[in-house]
């Protein structure tokens, strides 16, 4: 069972219990016009994010992200899951995206098939990124005997995950 709890003419975000945690999942652009006020206050026991259906990211709306989860507040454990590849980059360069409280359990990682010249986008876990390297990917289109290559360079994609074990 899921509500919309926020919508303007981008973006839908559906509210969902989960146990004692509340997800909310976004739906299309974050941008200027996303605005968080019904989103903070319900103060779950722990909040999930899915960003799977998330389009765009602007800096107006990355401005909203950071705004939205320092109301949010420290006390609350927030997970991100089903991060896009757009949401990867924001984490990585934007201080304050994932904050002190925040962790990401899954994101889309790019891979690319030289047998078949195609690209798939993965979903990871971070902890199967356990040293700062892809793990390897069959390809799930043609029958390659070779692993998929990593489409990005791994020290950059996976830096959220390093800020993470140093912290
Ligand atoms: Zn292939």
């Amino acid at each position: 069972m899921s509500e919309v709890v926020y919508e303007n003419e981008k973006l839908k975000v559906y509210m969902a219990s989960e146990g004692a945690a509340i997800k909310f999942s976004f739906e299309g652009c974050i941008d200027e016009d996303f605005h968080c006020e019904n989103l903070v206050g319900k103060n779950p026991a722990e909040l999930h994010i899915d960003f799977k259906d998330v389009k765009v990211i602007n800096s107006c709306g990355i401005r909203e992200w950071v705004n939205f989860i320092e109301k949010l507040g420290s006390a609350v454990p927030i997970k991100y899951n089903n991060c896009p590849q757009i949401i990867v980059q924001q984490i990585n360069m934007v201080d304050g995206f994932l904050s002190a409280n925040a962790n990401v359990e899954t994101f889309f990682a790019p891979y690319f098939c030289e047998e078949c010249d195609s690209e798939h986008v993965i979903l990871l876990k971070g902890s199967d990124v356990a040293t700062g390297v892809a793990p390897t990917q069959k390809c799930p289109d043609c029958n390659a005997s070779e692993d998929m290559e990593f489409d990005a360079i791994e020290k950059q994609y996976f830096h959220f995950l390093e800020i993470k074990k140093s912290a």
